[in-house]
């Protein structure tokens, strides 16, 4: 029985409220000032001020994290405390109002956290690589910090020191950003590998579940705590909204065998069987849905099993794909297209507004409350 595809349901779309356009630069950073119809961010090189935007030098900040007063009417910064921080870049800076720490990362492979009262540094940590998503559990004081090598390593921070709790391994890139829902305690990891990985700490059974809805390097993750919805975005422009209330399954490990474990022919480095049967051998190909190994013969049909992470048709054997229902191929995510490369994103909870920033230099604010309420 061949199941027809069910075309996705109309999704309501982020709408698109203002474009600033006014960048030398590529905005590395930047985020909406909640209450207010304003926004700061930050580029390589740029002065120059425009209505409510404000600009400030990276350049200022290449080694240090500063922190800023907003003067009232938003054109410009002024610095309030500069943290000594890094022998490198700046990466990420996370700032923790309950602990009053200032949690920063740079590519020196340091990650430090200082006293955002005294500014004092309280204790530093080198990490393998160098970091590029950065989050913290402040009711267990567990930082979460994702590097370039693929790993989120899970530091427990005291007042001065820290110990090294665990680490993930799960992406085959580089982390490029983490997003901690400290209620459901479910850590979101995005990869250049295109992936995103759900790793369900709250559950305390290592459930670790994938996410395969990106064409591209993921960019930014965000979760929308009020409406259990996970916000990603990809280099290619995709932004994917995720309803995270969804029960999903963990992927099967992929199984190994010399012969296909629906016809048993025998896979090219069989010599022996395919001498002893006169048969060609076969390439090897896994069914996503049961891990089995299978020849091309015996897989060659795609199904998108949402329930499994997968938002996109993967290979799955002829009996998995029957003993999927239409009702199981329904999305479980709506797919949007920003109309530029992102490099950068924020989500603002209070508004509902997301905020994009482009390799076209261009900031978009968009209304997510047609998707995300
Ligand atoms: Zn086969
Ligand atoms: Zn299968």
């Amino acid at each position: 029985m061949a199941a027809e595809i069910q075309p996705r349901p109309k999704a309501r779309k982020p709408c698109l409220l203002s474009k600033i356009e006014a960048f030398q630069e590529v905005v590395t950073a930047a985020a909406i000032i909640p209450k207010e119809d304003g926004v700061i961010s930050v580029s390589e090189d740029s002065d120059c001020y425009e209505n409510y935007i404000t600009f400030f030098k990276l350049s200022d900040c290449l080694y240090s994290s500063s922190e800023f007063i907003l003067s009232e009417d938003y054109n410009k910064m002024s610095p309030a405390l500069t943290y000594q921080a890094h022998q490198g870049r700046v990466v990420v800076v996370l700032f923790v109002l309950e602990m009053e720490w200032l949690l920063s990362t740079g590519q020196d492979r340091n990650f430090t956290w200082h006293c955002s009262e005294s500014g004092q540094q309280l204790g530093t940590y080198r990490t393998a690589a160098w970091v590029s998503g950065l989050q913290f559990d402040v009711e267990t004081r567990h930082a979460f910090v994702g590097d370039q090598s693929g790993q989120v390593t899970i530091l427990k921070l005291e007042q001065d020191s820290c110990s090294l709790v665990t680490t993930f391994k799960g992406h085959t890139g580089n982390v490029t950003a983490l997003c901690w829902d400290p209620v459901q305690r479910v850590l979101f990891s995005g990869s250049s590998d295109h992936s995103i990985i759900m790793w369900d700490i709250g559950g305390r059974k290592g459930t670790a579940i994938e996410l395969q809805g990106h064409n591209d390097k993921v960019q930014g993750l965000c979760y929308a705590s009020h409406t259990r919805q996970l916000i990603s975005c990809s280099s290619d422009g995709s932004i994917v909204i995720w309803n995270m209330d969804v029960t999903r399954q963990e992927t099967p490990e992929w199984l190994d065998s010399d012969s296909c474990q629906k016809c048993e022919q025998p896979f090219f480095w069989n010599f022996k069987q395919m001498w002893d049967s006169k048969k060609i051998g076969l390439r090897q190909h896994h069914c996503r849905k049961c891990g089995q190994a299978v020849c091309g013969k015996c897989s060659s049909k795609r199904s998108t099993i949402p329930l499994m992470g997968f938002e996109f048709e993967v290979r799955v054997c002829d009996s998995c794909y029957e003993s999927i229902t239409d009702e199981d191929r329904a999305p479980t995510a709506t797919f949007h297209d920003s109309k530029h490369n992102i490099v950068y994103m924020q989500y603002e909870p209070t508004t509902g507004n997301l905020l994009t920033s482009g390799t076209d230099k261009v900031i978009k604010i968009w209304d997510m409350t047609p998707v995300v309420s």
